[in-house]
């Protein structure tokens, strides 16, 4: 059995895949896969709609927020919020903790006026920086990110921050554990690594910002897809499908409570194998930043690394090796990957180190 780490797309849920297979030639006895259906008709609806439902009742999404199904990845919504929030006389305010959250802040600067106000980038994103920003009156909201994929760090507590418009790109944590959502403006998160494939973005919006803009193109305006329920046009039909068997299975999971726990159990189980190698295996985020998500590490022999993803494929482990950028490994363990394999690749890392260690 082959089992997978790659930072997304990524593994499924196994029942949501046998679900999705089950359901293939005939949802629902009309002789179609769901994908055939017209996005108009009731059959369809109905999932759209749940998968909404869905959403809220597991981030429980207040009133005052909308849950929009978008396309164009979390790439498109880096252009679309400071196209969308930011008015004249306004700054974006950008916190920058690893690659995304540059990319991000660099399209809203080819939008209007935008502001790097806290980064970490001298410790080479290994360590989030401190939050000692205080919001001003010119702000046209902050933006972060939750879960930096790359670096392998994440903000442990999503519920510190404080800002009147904060803004946050969740792409790879959603759904990994609960925060309160009314404290945030905007979120937004690509489906591909805990929501479903990719194909679908997930965007939860304060209502009060969705304001009639003509001079934006319809496409582009999250007041023309709040307005039609995220219809306005064709909406990725398969994607929503999926995403709404995935919600259906965190929830069956005991929601993001019970997963937060498992995510923690299955990190400690490898940041355990890093920490406990006497320095054969080395963290590349400080133990305080680091993620539940993507774990990030090197060898301290980089001789060894081409031998260490050919034995770990040669093992069933694969989508090991890390980001260009960093190099080394990153380990991603999104809400589908079980306890199991972590404990596999743990077991993996031990015998690795037997092997070539001193
Ligand atoms: N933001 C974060 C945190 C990501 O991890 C990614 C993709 O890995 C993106 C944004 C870009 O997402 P997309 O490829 O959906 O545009």
């Amino acid at each position: 059995e082959r089992i997978y780490f790659q930072a997304g797309p990524t593994t499924l849920p196994k029942e949501v895949m046998n679900r999705a297979k089950s359901e293939w030639d005939d949802f629902k006895e009309t002789g179609l896969n769901i994908m055939e259906h017209s996005h108009r008709g009731t059959t369809y609806e109905e999932i759209h709609e749940q998968a909404k439902t869905l959403m809220r009742k597991l981030l429980d999404i207040p009133q005052t927020h909308d849950v929009l199904f978008l396309q164009g990845g979390a790439s498109l919504q880096f252009a679309m919020l400071p196209m969308n929030l930011l008015s004249p006389g306004k700054t974006a305010k950008y916190v920058l903790t690893g690659s995304w959250s540059e990319k991000a802040f660099k399209e809203a600067a080819k939008i209007g006026p935008s502001e790097a106000v806290v980064s970490g980038k001298d410790t080479k994103y290994r360590t989030l920086p401190e939050m000692n920003y205080e919001p001003s009156d010119q702000d046209a909201y902050l933006h972060i990110t939750s879960n930096n994929t790359i670096f392998g760090t994440q903000w442990p507590d999503l519920d510190a921050f404080s800002h009147p418009n904060l803004v946050a790109d969740m792409s790879s944590d959603i759904m990994s554990k609960p925060f309160n959502v009314s404290n945030y403006a905007l979120i937004y998160a690509g489906a591909q690594k805990n929501l479903g494939p990719a194909g679908v973005t997930a965007v939860i919006i304060r209502k009060d910002l969705l304001k009639e803009n003509e001079s934006l193109p319809s496409i582009l305006s999250y007041q023309v897809h709040a307005k039609n329920r995220s219809l306005y046009n064709t909406p990725p039909v398969y994607s929503i499908y999926l995403l709404n068997l995935v919600l259906q299975w965190i929830e069956e999971q005991g929601g993001v409570k019970e997963l937060e726990v498992k995510n923690k159990k299955k990190a400690e189980i490898i940041y355990n194998a890093i920490d406990s190698s006497d320095g054969f295996y080395k963290g590349y985020a400080t133990p305080e930043s680091r993620s539940h998500m993507n774990i990030t590490f090197t060898l301290s022999d980089p001789e060894l690394e081409k031998r260490f993803i050919k034995e770990s494929e040669e093992s069933g482990i694969f989508g090991l090796k890390g980001h260009r950028s960093v190099g080394g490994f990153r380990a991603s363990i999104y809400n589908a990957v079980p306890e199991k394999s972590c404990q596999k690749l743990a077991e993996f890392m031990l015998h690795f180190q037997g092997k070539y260690g001193k």
